[in-house]
């Protein structure tokens, strides 16, 4: 029962197969951060043309990868928000008219949802009762998972999203977009404790994030600073990553703790970071937590979670009209 699903919410086209247990028969994506690079971010019309010429092609590059035929396909999904409309238009359309010519079901995807059940694939499902962080460009959320599409949103960012955060702070001390693989490489080198930058709503059992502070509060010190000197930057880099990560675990375990789960997922782009791998696996057994973590190249947008989170729905009967409009802003909870 393999379904293809489309990703096209923002600079990245993707395609991938995927079986219902989460394995994928085959991924592609076509990434577009060369060509956002010299504007410093994702221009909108710019990102759209470039998912007109990838996504044909990655279809046609999936299906032979996996060894399968146009008509073995169960189902077609595709992102259908949150992201860039006129990016989202692309994959859902393409989705669709593969649907109708092959007459078979259209799912359309939540792409927050893709994130979510991402640490469930690979032999690690079922999706089962667990508490979720997911860290993204533009999302920071603690969710409680119940069951597929049973979820309970136990807290949010106030402001930046811990992605946003990276890029922001990486943008001003000059490293390229996007930013969070760039901090995360030079904060191997850094002293974590050589600036102690702010972690908001820590006191407490306020299950809430804002990075905002963070931003603000490098800028500040950014005068005073000599970025060319290497071990500045990188303990700049440390620093920042330290007081992102350490809100994050902390959350996490206080969201465990709070709703009784055991078992803790963490998913999204942020999740790539090496610092905060690290220190998510030594807490989670220090507190007898079970950890799951997306595999790191299914931490980034990819449409391999998207076919898995189709897969879910679809196992349960779920499935989308074709009149199924894409939203920018569509809600996970
Ligand atoms: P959303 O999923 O909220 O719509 P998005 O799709 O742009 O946003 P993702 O693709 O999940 O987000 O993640 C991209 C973000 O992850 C960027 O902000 C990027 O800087 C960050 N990121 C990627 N790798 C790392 C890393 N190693 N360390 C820290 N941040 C990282
Ligand atoms: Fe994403
Ligand atoms: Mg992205």
């Amino acid at each position: 029962m393999p379904i293809l699903a489309l990703e096209s919410s923002c600079d990245e086209t993707a395609a991938a197969i995927c079986t219902p247990e989460g394995t994928l028969l085959a991924s592609r994506i076509a990434s577009q951060a060369e060509i956002h690079r010299r504007y410093g971010g994702v221009v909108p019309e710019v990102a759209s043309r470039n998912h007109i010429l990838h996504v044909r092609p990655l279809v046609q590059e999936v299906l032979e990868e996996a060894g399968l035929a146009l008509g073995e396909i169960t189902a077609f999904a595709a992102t259908s928000g949150p992201g860039l409309v006129s990016s989202l238009l692309i994959g859902t359309s393409m989705a669709k008219a593969l649907a109708v010519a092959e007459k078979k079901p259209f799912l359309a995807v939540n792409h927050m949802e893709g994130h979510l059940l991402s640490p469930f694939m690979g032999g690690q499902g079922p999706v089962r009762p667990s508490v979720a962080l997911i860290v993204s460009g533009g999302h920071t959320m603690l969710v409680q998972v119940k069951s597929v599409g049973e979820y309970i949103l136990l807290g949010r960012t106030r402001d930046d999203a811990a992605g946003e955060a990276f890029d922001k702070v990486a943008k001003m001390i000059g490293l390229p977009y996007p930013g969070g693989p760039e901090i995360d490489k030079q904060a191997r080198q850094g002293n974590p404790r050589a600036f102690a930058f702010p972690r908001s709503f820590m006191d407490g059992e306020s299950l809430e994030f804002s990075f905002s502070g963070l931003k603000t509060a490098v800028l500040y010190e950014l005068p005073k600073l000599n970025l060319e000197d290497p071990t500045v930057l990188a303990d700049v880099c440390a620093s920042v990553q330290e007081a992102i990560i350490e809100v994050l675990v902390e959350k996490l375990v206080l969201a465990a703790r709070q709703t009784g789960e055991t078992l803790v997922t963490v998913s999204g782009g942020v999740s790539c970071n090496r610092g905060l791998r690290e220190k998510l696996m030594a807490r989670c057994e220090k507190e007898k937590l079970t950890l799951l973590l997306a595999k790191p190249d299914l931490c980034t947008d990819n449409a391999g979670m998207i076919a898995y989170a189709a897969s879910q729905r679809f196992q349960l009967g779920q499935s989308s009209a074709l009149e199924a409009d894409v939203d920018p802003n569509l809600a996970l909870v």
